[in-house]
């Protein structure tokens, strides 16, 4: 029998076997051509998935967080205004890392856990002050709330704030148009809808954000983070002139690279149909198997997880069951109500049958937790809303 399990966490995702080959390749010198033309075609292709073609790409070695920290340092001086729209645990990380850096930080939360910050609340905030930039998540992991960032980025950039968005768990896997929504910077990571393993922090800076770098009166106060000593590295990549600033994640990107040519040949709007697709077909299984989420509402989750709450008289023992059944899901993050709730990723190369094998193993789970409910009725649901195809 397989032992594997089937990893369907909010990140890291399963990696395509050809991702995984590319990880573990003869390391190359990180100035030799035929390294320099995968760089230089990495930081092309992110500009395709991004949908950002005049972005600047940066893709530095570390974790989501790096690429949020270096935002922060790169954009924020000591007494510059901050707005978080905060839709859970990530925008306050977000918050934090902006204080850390001098800025007075209003934040605006969700009227309750699992909502999202009306754009008249936003509106009201942006109109009290000028601020240097806003800060959206656009899906925060914690309570698998997706922010309208098509609706916050216009408001931001009428009260003239640069707007960043926190891509993480969204990038590649979410619909979101860079440029076209007015978003200054957005960043991510490589484990989620990426398709990489985890260890690069991705940035796509704009035109404003990068003018806004280059106009700072005071300097960045990281050596390591500091734009002025990354870009001549990404810039010479794409000119094929090795320059050398820190040693570059060699494998990461040349994986990162495979990663981001299989994403391009699916297609972007492909690619966002059938996360919409996939995302509908598990939370009609979850509905229909009597659990509530997080999210307030349909029109506020996200595509890229789901965030189930345990149903009446069920705990996070129902995770070590939905294991036994060969399925890896998450447990809850959101301080508040970690106990009550569980986190499945469905992102990335995920699959129709990776769903139905999800919704079997929570069925399982649940029939050995003693929970009562009508065998099969979740994969029903699931597989009708699978039969119809992505829309
Ligand atoms: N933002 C969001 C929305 C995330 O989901 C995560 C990671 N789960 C992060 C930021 C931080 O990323 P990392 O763990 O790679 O540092």
């Amino acid at each position: 029998m397989k032992d594997r399990k089937l990893l369907m966490i909010p990140g890291p995702i399963e990696f395509m076997p050809e991702v995984m080959r590319a990880m573990g390749m003869p390391t190359t010198s990180h100035v030799a051509p035929n390294f320099l033309e995968v760089f230089d075609q990495a930081l092309k292709r992110l500009r395709e998935v991004f949908l950002c073609p005049d972005g600047q790409p940066f893709i530095i070695a570390g974790s989501g967080t790096l690429a949020m920290d270096m935002s922060a340092v790169n954009l924020i001086e000591p007494g510059d205004r901050a707005l978080v729209v905060s839709t859970g645990y990530f925008g306050s990380r977000f918050a934090a890392i902006l204080e850390g850096y001098g800025a007075d930080v209003v934040q605006v939360d969700a009227p309750s856990i699992g909502d999202a910050p009306a754009l008249e609340a936003v509106e009201e905030v942006l109109k009290e002050a000028d601020y240097k930039l806003m800060t959206i998540t656009h899906v925060d992991t914690s309570t698998a709330v997706r922010a309208d960032v098509k609706g916050l980025a216009a408001l931001g950039r009428a009260h003239g704030a640069l707007v960043l968005v926190d891509g993480v768990c969204s990038v590649a896997g979410e619909e979101l148009r860079q440029a076209e929504w007015g978003v200054d910077l957005t960043l991510t990571a490589s484990q989620k809808a990426i398709g990489v393993p985890p260890g690069l922090a991705l940035v796509m800076a704009g035109p404003r954000a990068m003018e806004a770098a280059r106009r700072r009166k005071s300097p960045v106060i990281n050596y390591y983070a500091d734009w002025a000593r990354w870009l001549p590295i990404m810039e010479s990549a794409e000119a094929r002139d090795p320059r050398y600033f820190g040693t570059p994640p060699v494998n990461h990107i040349w994986a990162l690279n495979v990663s981001l040519g299989q994403i391009l040949d699916e297609g972007m709007d492909a690619r966002f149909a059938r996360h919409r697709w996939l995302s509908e077909a598990f939370k009609a299984a979850v509905e229909a198997l009597g659990m509530a989420q997080v999210p307030a509402s349909a029109d506020r989750a996200a595509n890229t997880m789901t965030a189930p709450y345990f149903p009446p008289g069920v705990d996070q023992g129902l995770l070590t069951e939905i294991k036994r059944a060969g399925v890896i899901v998450a447990g809850g993050l959101h301080p508040d109500i970690k106990a009550e709730y569980f986190r499945v990723g469905h992102m990335g190369v995920v699959t129709s049958s990776d769903i139905l094998a999800t919704v079997g193993a929570v069925e399982y789970g649940l029939a050995r937790v003693g929970y009562r409910f009508e065998p099969g009725v979740g994969l029903a649901a699931a597989q009708t809303v699978l039969l119809r195809g992505p829309a």
